[in-house]
Protein backbone atom coordinates (compact mmCIF):
# COMPACT_ATOMS: atom_id res chain seq x y z
CA UNK A 1 0.00 0.00 0.00
CA UNK A 2 1.58 3.53 -0.86
CA UNK A 3 2.19 5.72 2.09
CA UNK A 4 -0.24 8.64 2.88
CA UNK A 5 3.10 10.73 1.83
CA UNK A 6 3.43 9.42 -1.23
CA UNK A 7 -0.57 10.08 -2.18
CA UNK A 8 0.28 13.41 -1.02
CA UNK A 9 3.09 13.72 -3.63
CA UNK A 10 0.90 13.70 -6.68
CA UNK A 11 -1.59 15.97 -5.17
CA UNK A 12 -1.09 19.50 -6.54
CA UNK A 13 -2.47 22.44 -4.56
CA UNK A 14 -2.94 25.90 -5.83
CA UNK A 15 -2.88 28.73 -3.08
CA UNK A 16 -4.35 32.45 -4.83
CA UNK A 17 -3.17 35.05 -2.68
CA UNK A 18 0.97 35.31 -1.09
CA UNK A 19 0.32 37.04 2.20
CA UNK A 20 0.73 35.47 5.35
CA UNK A 21 -2.00 33.45 5.14
CA UNK A 22 -1.14 31.90 1.64
CA UNK A 23 2.53 31.19 2.72
CA UNK A 24 1.88 29.73 5.81
CA UNK A 25 -0.24 27.45 4.00
CA UNK A 26 2.69 26.84 1.40
CA UNK A 27 4.83 25.66 4.27
CA UNK A 28 2.14 24.02 6.10
CA UNK A 29 1.25 21.68 2.81
CA UNK A 30 4.56 21.69 1.74
CA UNK A 31 6.27 20.28 4.84
CA UNK A 32 3.66 17.81 4.37
CA UNK A 33 4.82 16.78 1.02
CA UNK A 34 2.06 18.40 -1.47
CA UNK A 35 2.88 20.18 -4.70
CA UNK A 36 2.47 23.62 -4.06
CA UNK A 37 2.16 26.36 -6.44
CA UNK A 38 1.46 30.17 -4.99
CA UNK A 39 0.03 32.36 -7.11
CA UNK A 40 -0.14 36.40 -6.29
CA UNK A 41 -0.22 39.56 -8.93
CA UNK A 42 1.01 42.06 -6.10
CA UNK A 43 2.71 40.81 -2.97
CA UNK A 44 4.56 43.42 -1.93
CA UNK A 45 1.20 45.58 -1.40
CA UNK A 46 -0.38 43.49 0.69
CA UNK A 47 -1.64 43.81 4.43
CA UNK A 48 0.79 41.07 5.84
CA UNK A 49 3.42 43.64 5.10
CA UNK A 50 1.43 46.69 6.63
CA UNK A 51 1.14 44.59 9.82
CA UNK A 52 3.17 45.43 13.15
CA UNK A 53 3.40 41.60 14.13
CA UNK A 54 2.52 41.67 17.54
CA UNK A 55 1.12 38.62 18.81
CA UNK A 56 -2.24 39.12 21.36
CA UNK A 57 -2.39 35.31 22.10
CA UNK A 58 -2.47 34.49 25.93
CA UNK A 59 -4.00 38.38 26.81
CA UNK A 60 -7.01 37.50 25.16
CA UNK A 61 -9.69 37.65 27.57
CA UNK A 62 -12.65 35.42 26.41
CA UNK A 63 -10.95 31.94 27.79
CA UNK A 64 -13.45 29.54 25.21
CA UNK A 65 -14.85 29.28 22.15
CA UNK A 66 -13.45 29.46 18.93
CA UNK A 67 -11.54 32.39 19.00
CA UNK A 68 -9.50 31.39 21.94
CA UNK A 69 -9.18 28.03 20.55
CA UNK A 70 -7.18 29.53 17.69
CA UNK A 71 -5.01 31.73 20.01
CA UNK A 72 -4.30 29.04 22.24
CA UNK A 73 -3.21 26.07 18.88
CA UNK A 74 -1.12 29.16 17.40
CA UNK A 75 0.66 30.10 20.71
CA UNK A 76 1.49 26.72 20.83
CA UNK A 77 2.52 26.46 17.31
CA UNK A 78 4.60 29.68 16.54
CA UNK A 79 7.71 28.55 19.17
CA UNK A 80 7.88 25.37 17.21
CA UNK A 81 7.45 27.21 13.59
CA UNK A 82 10.34 29.74 14.82
CA UNK A 83 13.00 26.96 15.48
CA UNK A 84 11.96 25.39 11.86
CA UNK A 85 12.33 28.80 10.29
CA UNK A 86 15.53 29.45 12.22
CA UNK A 87 16.87 27.23 9.63
CA UNK A 88 16.32 29.84 6.55
CA UNK A 89 17.09 33.04 8.87
CA UNK A 90 18.81 32.36 12.27
CA UNK A 91 17.54 35.96 13.44
CA UNK A 92 14.15 35.32 13.56
CA UNK A 93 12.17 35.69 16.52
CA UNK A 94 9.89 36.61 19.02
CA UNK A 95 10.11 39.46 21.14
CA UNK A 96 8.97 39.09 24.66
CA UNK A 97 7.11 40.15 26.60
CA UNK A 98 3.54 42.29 25.44
CA UNK A 99 2.46 44.66 27.66
CA UNK A 100 -1.39 46.21 27.69
CA UNK A 101 -1.89 49.15 29.18
CA UNK A 102 -5.07 51.50 30.25
CA UNK A 103 -5.95 54.56 31.90
CA UNK A 104 -9.53 53.53 32.70
CA UNK A 105 -10.12 52.21 35.98
CA UNK A 106 -12.97 50.04 34.85
CA UNK A 107 -10.72 48.02 32.06
CA UNK A 108 -8.30 47.79 34.81
CA UNK A 109 -10.96 46.02 37.56
CA UNK A 110 -11.70 43.95 34.28
CA UNK A 111 -7.99 42.82 33.41
CA UNK A 112 -6.96 42.13 37.54
CA UNK A 113 -10.50 39.95 37.45
CA UNK A 114 -9.77 38.01 34.16
CA UNK A 115 -5.96 37.35 35.95
CA UNK A 116 -7.41 36.63 38.89
CA UNK A 117 -9.56 34.18 37.52
CA UNK A 118 -7.47 32.70 35.20
CA UNK A 119 -4.49 31.96 37.47
CA UNK A 120 -2.09 32.08 34.68
CA UNK A 121 1.45 32.13 35.58
CA UNK A 122 2.24 33.67 32.34
CA UNK A 123 0.11 36.63 32.83
CA UNK A 124 0.36 39.05 35.57
CA UNK A 125 -0.86 42.43 36.78
CA UNK A 126 1.24 45.45 36.32
CA UNK A 127 0.79 47.75 39.40
CA UNK A 128 1.52 51.54 39.52
CA UNK A 129 4.64 51.37 41.48
CA UNK A 130 6.39 48.64 39.01
CA UNK A 131 9.57 49.74 37.43
CA UNK A 132 7.58 49.43 33.88
CA UNK A 133 4.42 51.01 34.70
CA UNK A 134 7.12 53.88 36.27
CA UNK A 135 8.86 54.62 33.12
CA UNK A 136 5.56 54.43 31.03
CA UNK A 137 3.82 56.91 33.37
CA UNK A 138 6.99 59.15 33.23
CA UNK A 139 7.49 59.66 29.54
CA UNK A 140 3.86 59.68 28.88
CA UNK A 141 3.43 62.81 31.94
CA UNK A 142 0.14 60.86 33.39
CA UNK A 143 -0.02 58.89 36.47
CA UNK A 144 -2.89 56.62 35.92
CA UNK A 145 -1.61 54.08 33.67
CA UNK A 146 -1.92 50.55 34.73
CA UNK A 147 -1.93 47.14 33.48
CA UNK A 148 -0.74 43.44 32.81
CA UNK A 149 2.18 42.14 31.38
CA UNK A 150 1.84 38.56 29.56
CA UNK A 151 5.57 37.00 29.27
CA UNK A 152 4.20 34.55 26.54
CA UNK A 153 3.11 36.91 24.39
CA UNK A 154 5.33 39.10 21.95
CA UNK A 155 6.58 40.25 18.88
CA UNK A 156 7.58 39.14 15.25
CA UNK A 157 8.96 41.58 12.92
CA UNK A 158 6.50 40.70 9.58
CA UNK A 159 8.73 42.03 7.06
CA UNK A 160 11.66 39.65 8.66
CA UNK A 161 8.82 36.57 8.65
CA UNK A 162 7.82 37.02 5.26
CA UNK A 163 10.93 37.33 4.02
CA UNK A 164 11.89 34.12 5.45
CA UNK A 165 8.94 32.30 4.26
CA UNK A 166 10.01 33.77 0.96
CA UNK A 167 13.54 32.02 1.53
CA UNK A 168 12.05 28.62 2.55
CA UNK A 169 9.39 28.67 -0.37
CA UNK A 170 12.38 29.61 -2.54
CA UNK A 171 14.62 26.46 -1.53
CA UNK A 172 11.71 24.15 -1.84
CA UNK A 173 11.42 25.25 -5.55
CA UNK A 174 7.63 25.66 -5.31
CA UNK A 175 6.49 27.70 -7.74
CA UNK A 176 5.38 31.10 -7.39
CA UNK A 177 3.38 32.79 -10.47
CA UNK A 178 3.31 36.70 -10.32
CA UNK A 179 -0.04 36.09 -11.70
CA UNK A 180 -3.72 37.16 -11.04
CA UNK A 181 -6.48 34.41 -11.09
CA UNK A 182 -9.63 36.14 -12.42
CA UNK A 183 -11.33 32.61 -12.40
CA UNK A 184 -11.68 29.36 -10.84
CA UNK A 185 -13.65 26.25 -12.44
CA UNK A 186 -14.17 22.54 -12.09
CA UNK A 187 -13.53 20.01 -15.08
CA UNK A 188 -13.39 16.24 -14.81
CA UNK A 189 -12.46 16.69 -11.05
CA UNK A 190 -9.58 19.29 -11.50
CA UNK A 191 -9.40 22.94 -10.71
CA UNK A 192 -9.04 25.19 -13.40
CA UNK A 193 -7.52 28.60 -12.23
CA UNK A 194 -7.65 30.56 -14.98
CA UNK A 195 -5.09 33.91 -14.79
CA UNK A 196 -5.46 37.38 -16.82
CA UNK A 197 -3.42 36.24 -19.44
CA UNK A 198 -5.79 33.31 -19.84
CA UNK A 199 -3.19 30.59 -19.01
CA UNK A 200 -4.81 28.13 -17.23
CA UNK A 201 -3.39 26.35 -13.88
CA UNK A 202 -4.48 22.88 -13.01
CA UNK A 203 -4.74 21.76 -9.76
CA UNK A 204 -6.58 18.87 -7.50
CA UNK A 205 -7.16 21.84 -4.71
CA UNK A 206 -7.38 25.49 -4.32
CA UNK A 207 -7.46 27.20 -1.19
CA UNK A 208 -8.23 30.89 -1.49
CA UNK A 209 -5.89 32.71 0.63
CA UNK A 210 -6.60 36.36 -1.25
CA UNK A 211 -8.61 38.68 1.31
CA UNK A 212 -11.12 40.89 0.04
CA UNK A 213 -10.66 39.20 -3.41
CA UNK A 214 -11.83 35.74 -2.84
CA UNK A 215 -15.36 36.92 -2.74
CA UNK A 216 -14.78 37.52 -7.19
CA UNK A 217 -13.86 33.95 -7.01
CA UNK A 218 -17.09 32.41 -5.92
CA UNK A 219 -20.63 32.93 -5.93
CA UNK A 220 -20.47 35.21 -2.42
CA UNK A 221 -23.96 35.00 -2.34
CA UNK A 222 -25.11 31.22 -2.63
CA UNK A 223 -21.86 30.77 -0.27
CA UNK A 224 -23.69 33.25 1.71
CA UNK A 225 -20.11 35.31 2.20
CA UNK A 226 -19.80 38.31 2.92
CA UNK A 227 -16.32 40.30 3.12
CA UNK A 228 -15.60 44.44 3.77
CA UNK A 229 -12.69 45.97 3.53
CA UNK A 230 -11.11 47.51 6.80
CA UNK A 231 -7.83 50.02 6.42
CA UNK A 232 -5.66 50.08 8.77
CA UNK A 233 -3.14 52.76 8.95
CA UNK A 234 0.29 52.94 10.93
CA UNK A 235 2.90 55.64 11.31
CA UNK A 236 6.79 56.02 12.56
CA UNK A 237 7.19 58.89 13.99
CA UNK A 238 10.43 60.95 14.90
CA UNK A 239 10.51 62.63 18.41
CA UNK A 240 12.99 65.80 18.46
CA UNK A 241 13.18 65.80 21.65
CA UNK A 242 16.11 65.24 24.67
CA UNK A 243 13.29 64.84 27.30
CA UNK A 244 12.35 61.16 26.40
CA UNK A 245 14.34 58.66 25.84
CA UNK A 246 12.29 56.13 23.80
CA UNK A 247 14.47 53.10 24.69
CA UNK A 248 13.55 53.40 28.78
CA UNK A 249 9.90 51.93 27.49
CA UNK A 250 9.26 48.25 26.62
CA UNK A 251 10.22 46.67 23.11
CA UNK A 252 6.16 46.44 22.85
CA UNK A 253 3.06 47.37 24.41
CA UNK A 254 -0.44 48.97 24.31
CA UNK A 255 -2.02 51.83 25.57
CA UNK A 256 -6.05 52.20 25.37
CA UNK A 257 -5.95 49.63 22.03
CA UNK A 258 -3.11 51.42 20.51
CA UNK A 259 0.11 49.64 19.59
CA UNK A 260 3.40 51.45 20.10
CA UNK A 261 6.99 49.92 19.12
CA UNK A 262 10.24 51.65 19.98
CA UNK A 263 12.49 51.52 17.20
CA UNK A 264 15.48 53.47 18.63
CA UNK A 265 15.99 56.43 21.35
CA UNK A 266 13.92 59.28 19.28
CA UNK A 267 11.54 56.79 16.56
CA UNK A 268 8.31 55.13 17.47
CA UNK A 269 6.05 53.08 15.53
CA UNK A 270 2.10 53.60 16.28
CA UNK A 271 -0.53 51.51 14.99
CA UNK A 272 -3.11 51.21 13.64
CA UNK A 273 -6.55 52.69 12.76
CA UNK A 274 -9.38 50.87 11.71
CA UNK A 275 -11.21 52.90 9.09
CA UNK A 276 -14.38 51.05 7.15
CA UNK A 277 -13.05 52.64 3.70
CA UNK A 278 -10.46 51.77 0.91
CA UNK A 279 -8.89 55.36 1.12
CA UNK A 280 -6.57 56.27 3.99
CA UNK A 281 -8.33 59.21 6.25
CA UNK A 282 -6.07 62.40 6.30
CA UNK A 283 -5.71 63.08 10.00
CA UNK A 284 -3.58 59.68 10.42
CA UNK A 285 -1.45 61.68 13.33
CA UNK A 286 -4.27 63.02 15.39
CA UNK A 287 -5.95 59.14 14.89
CA UNK A 288 -2.96 56.92 16.07
CA UNK A 289 -1.70 59.42 18.76
CA UNK A 290 -5.26 60.30 20.65
CA UNK A 291 -4.96 56.87 23.03
CA UNK A 292 -4.31 59.59 26.27
CA UNK A 293 -6.62 62.41 27.07
CA UNK A 294 -3.54 64.85 27.24
CA UNK A 295 -0.79 64.08 24.82
CA UNK A 296 2.88 64.36 26.36
CA UNK A 297 5.04 67.24 24.60
CA UNK A 298 7.38 65.57 22.90
CA UNK A 299 4.67 63.40 21.01
CA UNK A 300 3.02 66.15 20.15
CA UNK A 301 5.60 67.82 18.72
CA UNK A 302 6.20 64.70 16.83
CA UNK A 303 7.12 64.39 13.16
CA UNK A 304 5.51 61.76 10.63
CA UNK A 305 8.74 59.68 9.15
CA UNK A 306 6.76 57.41 7.68
CA UNK A 307 2.87 56.01 7.15
CA UNK A 308 1.26 52.94 5.60
CA UNK A 309 -1.68 51.08 5.61
CA UNK A 310 -2.96 47.74 4.55
CA UNK A 311 -6.69 46.96 3.58
CA UNK A 312 -8.04 43.73 5.74
CA UNK A 313 -11.11 41.82 4.82
CA UNK A 314 -13.59 41.81 7.90
CA UNK A 315 -16.69 38.95 7.78
CA UNK A 316 -20.10 40.58 7.75
CA UNK A 317 -22.13 38.75 9.87
CA UNK A 318 -19.75 35.93 11.32
CA UNK A 319 -16.76 35.67 13.23
CA UNK A 320 -13.40 36.58 11.40
CA UNK A 321 -11.62 34.25 10.59
CA UNK A 322 -13.44 32.42 7.18
CA UNK A 323 -12.33 29.24 7.18
CA UNK A 324 -14.77 26.97 5.20
CA UNK A 325 -14.23 23.90 3.28
CA UNK A 326 -16.87 25.07 -0.25
CA UNK A 327 -16.98 22.51 -1.94
CA UNK A 328 -14.87 19.21 -3.32
CA UNK A 329 -11.33 20.47 -3.03
CA UNK A 330 -12.04 24.42 -2.73
CA UNK A 331 -11.03 25.66 0.35
CA UNK A 332 -11.39 29.39 1.60
CA UNK A 333 -9.31 30.68 4.50
CA UNK A 334 -9.74 34.54 4.36
CA UNK A 335 -11.61 37.47 6.44
CA UNK A 336 -8.35 38.00 8.84
CA UNK A 337 -9.34 41.50 9.96
CA UNK A 338 -7.00 41.70 12.46
CA UNK A 339 -4.43 38.82 14.20
CA UNK A 340 -3.91 37.53 11.07
CA UNK A 341 0.27 36.95 11.46
CA UNK A 342 -0.80 35.63 15.39
CA UNK A 343 -3.52 33.04 13.66
CA UNK A 344 -1.38 31.99 10.32
CA UNK A 345 0.11 28.90 12.07
CA UNK A 346 -3.20 27.70 13.59
CA UNK A 347 -5.47 28.34 10.22
CA UNK A 348 -3.36 26.80 7.90
CA UNK A 349 -2.89 23.56 10.47
CA UNK A 350 -7.05 23.65 9.85
CA UNK A 351 -6.58 24.09 6.22
CA UNK A 352 -3.87 21.18 6.18
CA UNK A 353 -6.46 18.75 8.05
CA UNK A 354 -9.21 19.07 6.14
CA UNK A 355 -7.37 18.17 3.06
CA UNK A 356 -5.92 15.34 4.62
CA UNK A 357 -9.32 14.20 5.44
CA UNK A 358 -9.42 13.93 1.65
CA UNK A 359 -7.26 11.11 1.38
CA UNK A 360 -8.42 9.12 4.89
C1 LIG B 1 -1.54 48.56 10.07
C2 LIG B 1 -1.81 47.11 10.37
C3 LIG B 1 -1.30 46.54 11.53
C4 LIG B 1 -1.54 45.20 11.82
N1 LIG B 1 -0.97 44.65 12.93
C5 LIG B 1 -1.12 43.33 13.19
C6 LIG B 1 -0.49 42.76 14.30
O1 LIG B 1 0.18 43.45 15.08
N2 LIG B 1 -0.64 41.42 14.52
C7 LIG B 1 -1.38 40.62 13.68
O2 LIG B 1 -1.48 39.41 13.91
N3 LIG B 1 -2.00 41.17 12.60
C8 LIG B 1 -1.90 42.49 12.35
N4 LIG B 1 -2.52 43.06 11.27
C9 LIG B 1 -3.46 42.22 10.49
C10 LIG B 1 -2.72 41.38 9.46
O3 LIG B 1 -1.92 42.22 8.69
C11 LIG B 1 -3.73 40.67 8.59
O4 LIG B 1 -4.64 39.94 9.40
C12 LIG B 1 -3.02 39.68 7.63
O5 LIG B 1 -1.96 40.33 6.99
C13 LIG B 1 -3.97 39.10 6.63
O6 LIG B 1 -3.21 38.32 5.74
P1 LIG B 1 -3.78 37.72 4.40
O7 LIG B 1 -2.73 36.81 3.86
O8 LIG B 1 -5.15 37.16 4.65
O9 LIG B 1 -4.04 38.97 3.45
P2 LIG B 1 -3.03 39.86 2.59
O10 LIG B 1 -1.72 40.01 3.26
O11 LIG B 1 -3.75 41.10 2.25
O12 LIG B 1 -2.76 38.99 1.29
C14 LIG B 1 -3.73 38.75 0.31
C15 LIG B 1 -2.99 38.55 -1.01
O13 LIG B 1 -3.90 38.10 -2.01
C16 LIG B 1 -3.46 38.60 -3.25
N5 LIG B 1 -4.56 38.53 -4.23
C17 LIG B 1 -5.74 39.22 -4.22
N6 LIG B 1 -6.50 38.86 -5.27
C18 LIG B 1 -5.79 37.95 -5.98
C19 LIG B 1 -6.06 37.20 -7.18
N7 LIG B 1 -7.20 37.36 -7.85
N8 LIG B 1 -5.11 36.34 -7.62
C20 LIG B 1 -3.95 36.15 -6.93
N9 LIG B 1 -3.66 36.84 -5.79
C21 LIG B 1 -4.55 37.70 -5.31
C22 LIG B 1 -3.03 40.04 -2.93
O14 LIG B 1 -2.14 40.56 -3.91
C23 LIG B 1 -2.37 39.85 -1.56
O15 LIG B 1 -0.96 39.71 -1.66
C24 LIG B 1 -2.33 44.39 10.93
C25 LIG B 1 -2.83 44.96 9.77
C26 LIG B 1 -2.59 46.30 9.48
C27 LIG B 1 -3.15 46.89 8.22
Amino acid sequence: MKSLKENFQKAHIVIIGSGIIGKFNALELSELGFQVTIIDPTELQNSSYAALGLLMGNMYQKRRGRSWNLRKQSIELWPQWITFLQKFNSELNIEKPLIQLTTNEEKFKKLEKFIYENNDQNLRILEKDSLFIKNINKAFQTKTIKGMISFKDGRINPFSLLQTLDKYLKQKKINFSEEEIIKIRKSNNQWISTTRNNENIKSDFVILCNSLKAINLIDGISQKITLKPVLGQAMEINVNDAEVDLLSLPKQFNINGKNIIPKSKNKLIIGSTDEYSTKPEENTFEKLTNFLDKKPNWLMKGKISKKWYGIRSRPDGEPSPIMKNLEDGLIICTGFYKNGILLAPACSKWVANEIKNYFS
